[in-house]
């Protein structure tokens, strides 16, 4: 069936067309219902169902490929290659369940996750699944902040950290900041599990609090924990994402739909099935790392490629190299990955014998044509873009390569993926825009299987963030779009105050509240600006609570800001440029004008100023940029 009969059937008859899905992945119990909707927005799929994730992706292949590759970890920052058959995992993730239980771990209870791309991190989450815990994995480059909120909403009964991380060969020890981000939560948990791999072997423990992972495992042997059978609709896992406030969102997903989510998109999407390999180069901590580096290559039988280091590192050949070596069939980046590569010779792709590679899939953010037509050429392989959210957890907007591969148009992330009913609404008049008008992307509820179920323990933020912005229940995506005569739709950015650095999503408001935790400092305004290699970064304009013409005094100030950025928040958060200002421009109620600021910054018109309270704080933002900023340039 080509895409065009197969779309209209997954949302003209979406029961009869997931309960198909459905079969693709093991249920103990199959599902009694296929959707419960009886209290939109929120939706229940595969009701009555019982499955685990673990199950799907681990023990379900041992009778056919037990000696099959599920998981190859390389590390260019350890040199370690670790290559892990199906029976290896399944042996590695029972032991490290067997020692979640001994600390107590089950059911319902939440475990965050502190830990690069290595395979204890694979293990670590698919054991909680295995025991029907929820993982929440925190992004190994957020700092002591940022764990500290998601310990404190998610109230983990355990957190697991490696002993450290290492980028570009410099190693950056966890445990200091697994150590201020407990001693900042309200909620701390009462054990921490250290995974250590030696690099930073004189990190203190707490005595009572801090456990081994290595010492446990030894005990734990070759014990096996028996699956938790889930029902479909029980929390599987949280994945925390910034919105417009400074509290990120615990975005919650469930187990069986997630699985049939995955499953459906890892054959018609990415074109992966048993036996074949797939490498995507995310962090584990991104939803594409969740999905798409754990659980989607896992479930379907394939050997997942897990990356730890810089794509350039020892050369920029490395990633190739690893395609040839393990004969990977479908590659999974962002363009920001492949404009750090553009900067080396193409001759480091071209030297590799990419055969058996046939798809390079990229999405995180926009992708520009210079980058998708340089690696394009480049490869000589079919690029394709994919649009989505942590909030969706697969593709919204894609080709289908799998299926039916429809024209790539450069610009466009593609045609509605299955099950997704996609519409783009004017603003204002909330009625749908014509063909190439501009509005805002939204999902007709109930959202597909895979899509969030609710924002953990508050559903009211659910339908609040996401549901309240048109008379009609609609789910926004928070981004601007416009949709073509041919269905193709393209994503011109977002309508909120989030940004978006090399493919990670930022809140201003949570770096505007960091900065703000700078003593010197009075107020903070932080904007995304274009930059060619990231896509966008974060920019400061701040006043100090004592203004000074002095220049070393502001200099000094501006540098605080950033470290403390980087101290608290993380390096991707660290603001590539601050100016010092004596007033920010507002609205006469109050409000930041930062559409204006970012406009001004970006060389463009500012837009409607009529509701400007101060006209001199406009000249003075002015001023500052022609002046440079006081760090950064
Ligand atoms: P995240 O939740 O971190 O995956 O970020 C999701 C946001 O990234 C979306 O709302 C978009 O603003 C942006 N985004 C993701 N993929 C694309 C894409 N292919 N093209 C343009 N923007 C994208």
């Amino acid at each position: 069936m080509g895409y065009e009969a197969e779309y209209q059937r997954s949302v003209e008859q979406p029961e009869a067309f997931w309960a198909e899905q459905a079969k693709a992945i093991h249920w103990h119990k199959p599902p009694q219902k296929i959707l419960d909707y009886y209290d939109p927005p929120f939706r229940k799929w595969f009701v009555g169902g019982q499955t685990n994730l673990c199950y799907n992706a681990v023990d379900r292949h041992l009778a056919e490929r037990p000696d099959q590759l599920a998981l190859v970890a390389v590390s260019t920052e350890t040199d370690v290659t670790r290559e892990i058959t199906y029976r290896e995992l399944y042996r590695e993730v029972n032991a490290f369940a067997a020692v979640l239980k001994q600390l107590g771990v089950g059911r319902g209870d939440r475990v965050v996750v502190y830990m690069p791309n290595m395979a204890e991190a694979v293990f670590a989450v698919l054991a909680c699944a295995r025991i029907g815990a929820i993982h929440s994995v925190v992004f190994g480059g957020f700092a002591a902040h940022n764990l500290a909120v998601r310990i404190d909403d998610a109230q983990p009964k355990l957190l697991i950290a490696a002993d450290a991380g290492s980028r570009g060969g410099k190693v950056v020890p966890y445990k200091p900041l697994v150590d201020e981000a407990c001693a900042k939560a309200a909620t701390p948990p009462p054990k921490v599990l250290i995974v250590s791999r030696g690099l930073d072997p004189a990190e203190p423990r707490v005595e009572g609090r801090d456990v081994d992972y290595a010492t446990l495992r030894a005990e734990v042997g070759d014990a096996e924990v028996p699956v938790e059978w889930l029902e479909s609709n029980e929390p599987s896992y949280l994945l925390y994402t910034s919105g417009t406030t400074g509290r990120p969102k615990g975005v919650q997903r469930d187990v069986g739909g997630h699985a049939v989510a995955l499953a459906l998109s890892m054959r018609t999407v990415f074109d992966v099935g048993p036996g074949q390999v797939m490498f995507s180069t995310s962090d584990v901590g991104w939803a594409v790392g969740h999905s798409y580096n754990i659980y989607g290559p896992l479930i379907v039988g394939a050997t997942s490629l897990l990356y730890e280091g810089l794509p350039v590192n020892p050369d920029a050949g490395i990633w190739w190299a690893l395609c040839e070596k393990y004969g990977v069939r479908t590659m999974f980046s962002s363009p920001t990955a492949i404009r750090v590569l553009k900067k080396h010779d193409a001759s480091f792709i071209r030297d590799h014998d990419l055969s058996r590679l046939k798809w390079l899939f990229l999405a995180g953010e926009p992708l520009d044509e210079p980058t998708a037509t340089w690696i394009h050429d480049a490869l000589g392989k079919p690029v394709i873009d994919n649009y989505w959210q942590t909030e969706t957890g697969w593709p919204v907007l894609c080709l289908l390569p799998g299926l039916d591969l429809k024209p790539v148009k450069f610009g466009s992330p593609g045609l509605p993926n299955l099950g997704y009913k996609l519409r783009v609404i004017d603003e204002t008049t909330g009625l749908e825009a014509k063909a190439n008008e501009k509005g805002v992307l939204v999902i007709e509820p109930p959202l597909p299987p895979g899509c969030m179920t609710t924002v953990w323990r508050d559903d009211q933020r659910f339908l609040s963030s996401y549901f309240s912005h048109f008379k009609e229940l609609l789910y926004s995506s928070l981004d601007w779009a416009i949709r073509d005569e041919d269905g193709y739709t393209f994503i011109l950015g977002r309508t909120d105050d989030v940004i978006n650095v090399a493919g990670h999503r930022l809140g201003t408001r949570e770096i505007e509240e960091s900065v703000s935790g700078f003593p010197a400092v009075a107020e903070a305004a932080v904007i995304g600006v274009n930059d060619e290699l990231k896509g966008q970064v974060p920019v400061v304009f701040a006043t100090l609570r004592q203004a000074t013409d002095e220049q070393a005094a502001r200099v000094q100030a501006a540098d605080g800001m950033r470290k403390t950025v980087e101290r608290t928040l993380g390096a991707v958060a660290r603001p590539a440029r601050v100016y010092i200002v004596n007033a920010l421009p507002k609205t006469r109620s109050g409000k930041l004008l930062r559409r204006s600021l970012q406009a001004l910054a970006q060389g463009s018109d500012p837009g409607d100023l009529s509701t400007l309270d101060d006209p001199n704080a406009l000249e003075e933002v002015k001023r500052a940029l022609q002046r440079g900023p006081e760090v950064g340039s």
